[in-house]
């Protein structure tokens, strides 16, 4: 198995999961029930990894990931409680978890 990609939320990783499937790509999302907790363990510890089954797709999971990255909004939000920026892709805040501004 190898990782091809650490989404920012659990939502963002199951898009990119069911984007790979649609294509054929096995994946796994390791990190779920750490993202369930967000807010007491570390962020970085907290995000949802995504792995593939089959290493011969791995290539292909990453470039089908890149593809699907650029299609996402890249204008920043600021959340409207903590100041933070966040990735316009973001429905709610990194920084606090609350909902952001459309
Ligand atoms: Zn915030």
């Amino acid at each position: 198995m190898k990782r091809v990609h650490i989404a920012p939320t659990l939502l963002d990783a199951q898009l990119a999961v069911d984007a790979l499937s649609s294509l054929g790509i096995v994946t796994h999302i390791f990190n779920v029930n750490a993202a369930g907790a967000l807010g007491e363990v570390p962020f970085m510890q907290a995000q949802p990894e995504i792995w593939v089954d089959n290493d011969t797709q791995e290539i292909s999971a990453r470039e089908a990931l890149a593809g699907l990255r650029n299609a996402l909004p890249r204008d920043e939000k600021k959340c409207l409680h903590c100041g933070e920026h966040n990735p316009g892709n973001f429905l709610s805040c990194w920084q606090c978890g609350r909902a952001l501004p459309d």
